[in-house]
């Protein structure tokens, strides 16, 4: 059933239900209210012949014989004043002039009572009582009817109005359904017009944002196929020209001619590796063998192994250590790729006589934040939020060659992710670039703890 049916079917059901909650409740009320009021009326006569009944039972030794000899309506002061009296057994033992049946269906009823228990009922009937008898049964019909006649106008105007509110409310979804189906089959990055703030517009919105984020999704898997296929053609078209040229010569194979054939597959190889723990990072799967470890010895480490190439440039390297918390639980290897690649690109893209800077700050109780920050060339704020990309390069003729596989970035950012960590870039151009890396403490206590344990 359509939610258009289902809104509209409840509204007609809760409709329905309330107007015949609503005219039996009236009914009630109006009835009891004439009901009380007759009462009211002749309560005291009802009270007097209930004692003389009540007495003449009693001392009649609990029976009713020889009632009709007994002048019941003598103190009622009231025109033409009638009764039917009756045992338990609905045996009539009294009677007035009028006839019974009139007289117990528009007179008042009594029951009589000795000791709680009923031993008998009487009906009181004058023509004042009849009237008003006629009247309590008159009004409740009447009123019934007119709910009856309102209540089922209200009710036609209601069904138009919940059908036209349940068409109105299920329309949004019937226009996000085709859309739907169009995603599914493959139209991505389709658009609802999303009009109203409500959770039909915020359903809208959802829906909208995803189908953007699988249409880049979808781009940016296209990208990576031709990206893949571009970086791998460059090492194999030089591997095979070179080879060609080689038996071109037709003569005997120098060792020192294998030596760029054997560069090229060390690229190509390099990029691989690459590739594949950049794939099993961005699906959770790589495994991290975390221990605690020092980040001052890393980056000294670090330091050392790239003194010979920041010297060929005049290039110097600090250590700034400003704090004695230096400890972090993380994969030693992992960590020192994301900084070897780092201080390489920092070495690369600062010019001769420039300075590198390797800072060590505790950020809170939470992060250790490591900097690593050069005088160099800068990069140009429109690159900013592209960097961590897969082959992404700020110059791509010139670090083609110059550069690496443009992975470096892509890889830190996801071994920083996995270890819970963070990782930023701030650069202004010509000035000097600066990315700045939270690893977190957290983990480390828990290792520790669990030591201890
Ligand atoms: P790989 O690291 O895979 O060998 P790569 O160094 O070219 O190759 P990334 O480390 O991901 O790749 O860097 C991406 C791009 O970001 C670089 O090509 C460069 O354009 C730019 N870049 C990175 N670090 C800096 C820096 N410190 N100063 C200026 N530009 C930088
Ligand atoms: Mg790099």
């Amino acid at each position: 059933m359509s939610l258009h049916r289902k809104i509209f079917l409840s509204l007609v059901i809760s409709i329905v239900g309330i107007s015949i909650v609503f005219i039996f409740l009236t009914h009630l009320t109006v009835k009891s209210s004439i009901e009380a009021g007759i009462k009211e009326t002749r309560g005291q006569e009802i009270t007097e012949l209930n004692k003389v009944l009540t007495t003449y039972y009693m001392e009649n030794h609990h029976s009713w014989n020889d009632l009709e000899q007994l002048n019941v309506l003598q103190n009622i002061h009231q025109d033409h004043p009638e009764i039917v009296v009756m045992d338990n057994d609905h045996q009539v033992l009294k009677v007035g002039n009028s006839p019974r049946k009139l007289i117990q269906y528009l007179g008042i009823n009594s029951e009589i009572s000795v000791d709680k228990m009923k031993v008998g009922q009487f009906f009181y009937y004058d023509p004042e009582v009849a009237n008003f008898k006629k009247i309590m049964i008159g009004i409740p019909i009447s009123v019934v009817f007119l709910l009856l006649l309102s209540g089922s106008v209200l009710i036609i105007i209601s069904l138009i109005i919940a059908y036209r509110l349940s068409k109105w409310l299920a329309a949004p979804l019937r226009n996000l359904l085709p859309m739907i189906d169009r995603l599914g089959k493959g139209e991505l990055g389709i658009q609802v017009p999303a009009n109203t703030t409500d959770e039909y517009g915020k359903i809208t919105e959802a829906f909208n944002r995803m189908s953007k984020e699988l249409e880049q999704a979808e781009i940016v898997r296209k990208n990576l196929t031709a990206d893949v296929a571009h970086e791998l053609r460059t090492p194999l078209t030089i591997i095979s020209g070179k080879l060609d040229y080689l038996q071109h010569q037709g003569k005997m194979i120098k060792p020192e001619s294998l030596l760029p054939l054997q560069d090229e597959l060390l690229r190509l190889n390099q990029l691989v590796e690459d590739l594949r723990i950049l794939s099993l990072a961005e699906a959770g799967k790589l495994t991290l063998n975390k221990i605690p470890i020092d980040m001052m010895d890393i980056a000294n480490q670090l330091i050392l192994a790239l003194k010979p190439i920041a010297e060929d440039k005049s290039i110097s390297i600090h250590l700034d250590v400003q704090t004695n918390d230096t400890a972090v639980l993380v994969d030693p290897n992992r960590i020192k790729q994301v900084f070897l690649n780092l201080l390489t690109n920092a070495i690369r893209y600062t010019p001769f006589q420039g300075t590198i800077y390797f800072r060590l700050i505790k950020e809170n109780n939470d992060f250790l934040k490591i900097i690593v920050e050069d005088t160099g060339i800068g990069i140009e704020p429109e690159h900013l939020p592209h960097l961590f990309n897969r082959f992404y390069r700020t110059d791509e003729a010139r670090t083609r060659y110059t550069g690496g596989t443009g992975l470096g970035l892509a890889i830190a950012k996801q071994y920083v992710v996995s270890h819970n960590g963070k990782i930023e870039v701030k650069s202004i151009l010509e000035k000097g670039t600066r990315f700045i890396i939270q690893l977190p403490f957290s983990d480390k206590n828990n290792f520790l703890q669990q030591m201890s344990n």
